[in-house]
């Protein structure tokens, strides 16, 4: 099917974009990347009058430690963080997951503010956030907003971000030297959305996780964070036992949704298998480092 007729906008400044919001309402779509929306479209699940394309928005694509944090903007493509330098020296998870996001030449149209918009469960960007204790900033007529990730994601498809803003971008904190970051997932074919993934963003001090944040893709409404097993691996030695037992901690905690391919008890198996797998990695990483 073809997308129904639209008029197109492309505007130069924010200010341009929230007139035309204001102007057009329901009936405006914002377009990024158009990896998502354009499919929508061309489904008909959506029929917007106008698109406005904020591609052309100067300042927005730039990716940059600021004051401690790693800023990224909305217009960066998932391409240019995957093969960022400054990506992979301060944020080596979102180098690790950018590979698993569809195939390339998504990749190189799709953006990091459209796939935080849009708020796909499944999606790797809101699971990484969400992990790292993201902050992500909108902007709309009224103003600025922080937004903390695990505030963000509200509900399925669902976000903190009202009708007349922008996602602009998104920090994160910075690598630093005891930090171990680690990212999987599992899908039926290479380039799908997962059945489920798991970020782990974890701080050793010698063999002992201080601080082991887990975000999971595909088991929720949202992006998860399991706050029962993260409590329980925080400030353990990470042996099998525990490995183990937040496992189990995990099968508990967890209340998948199931899809067409997966029931819920399949992806709450699915999720713990990747949790044993990091969590093995991340323990062999540190005693690599240690010897
Ligand atoms: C076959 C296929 C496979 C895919 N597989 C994956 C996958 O495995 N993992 C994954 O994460 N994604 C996947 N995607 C989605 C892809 O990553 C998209 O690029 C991403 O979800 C949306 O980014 P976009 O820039 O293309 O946004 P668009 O498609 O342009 O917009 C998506 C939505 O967000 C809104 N929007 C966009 N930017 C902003 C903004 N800055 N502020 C406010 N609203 C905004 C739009 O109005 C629209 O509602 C896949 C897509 C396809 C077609």
């Amino acid at each position: 099917m073809k997308a129904p007729a639209f008029d197109y906008a492309r505007p130069r400044t924010l200010a341009e974009v929230f007139a035309l919001l204001r102007e057009h309402g329901d009936d405006a779509r914002v377009l990024a990347g158009g990896q998502t929306l354009l499919a929508t479209l061309n489904m008909r699940l959506s029929e917007p009058r106008l698109l406005i394309d904020i591609t052309g928005l100067p300042g927005l694509a730039d990716i940059a430690v600021r004051d401690g944090r790693l800023h990224i903007g909305a217009l960066a493509t998932h391409t240019a963080i995957e093969s960022s330098a400054v990506v992979a020296e301060h944020a080596p998870l979102l180098a690790q997951a950018a590979p698993h996001i569809a195939h390339r030449a998504i990749r190189n149209s799709g953006t990091w503010g459209g796939s935080i918009a849009y708020g796909d469960p499944a999606a790797e960007w809101p699971c990484c956030l969400v992990a790292l204790d993201g902050v992500v900033h909108v902007q709309g007529p009224q103003g600025a907003r922080r937004i903390a990730a695990t505030d963000f994601f509200q509900d399925l498809y669902t976000t903190a971000l009202q009708p007349d803003e922008l996602v602009v971008g998104a920090d994160l904190p910075v690598a630093t030297r005891g930090d171990w970051f680690g990212f999987d997932e599992l899908s039926r074919r290479h380039g799908d959305y997962a059945v489920a993934g798991l970020a782990v963003a974890a701080r050793f001090d010698g063999a002992v996780a201080t601080r082991v944040n887990l975000g999971f893709l595909g088991v929720g409404a949202t992006p998860v964070r399991p706050r029962r097993t993260e409590d329980l691996l925080s400030g353990q030695v990470l042996d099998a036992a525990a490995i183990e037992a937040a496992a189990a901690t995990l099968k508990a905690e967890l209340d998948p949704v199931g899809d067409l391919t997966s029931n819920a008890d399949t992806k709450r198996h699915l999720a713990s298998v990747l949790l044993r797998r990091l969590l093995g990695a991340a323990r062999a990483g540190r005693s690599a480092l240690a010897a």
